[in-house]
C-alpha cells in the first residue's frame, strides 16, 4: 500500500514558515507558496516526494 504523504500542518498556526521542512528534503519536493496574506507556507509536491518523513523530523512544531 502506498504511503501518505507527510502533512506538515493541519492549522496555519502550526507552522511558522522556518523552511527547515524545505532544506531537508533530499527530493526538492517542498516549496514555500504565499498565501493571500503574504506569509509563506511549504507545500509538498506528491509526484516529487518519496515519503521518507523527514520533513516532519525536522519541523519544531512536531516534537514529540
Ligand atoms: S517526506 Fe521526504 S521527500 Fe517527502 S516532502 Fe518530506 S522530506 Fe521531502
Ligand atoms: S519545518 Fe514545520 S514550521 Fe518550519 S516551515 Fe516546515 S512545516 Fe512550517
Amino acid at each position: 500500500m502506498e504511503k501518505d504523504i507527510p502533512v506538515l500542518y493541519k492549522r496555519i498556526e502550526e507552522c511558522c514558515g522556518c523552511t527547515a521542512c524545505v532544506a531537508i528534503c533530499p527530493k526538492e519536493a517542498i516549496s514555500m507558496v504565499e498565501d493571500e496574506e503574504g506569509f509563506e507556507y511549504p507545500q509538498i509536491d506528491e509526484k516529487k516526494c518519496i515519503r521518507c518523513y523527514k520533513c516532519l523530523k525536522v519541523c519544531p512544531f512536531k516534537t514529540e
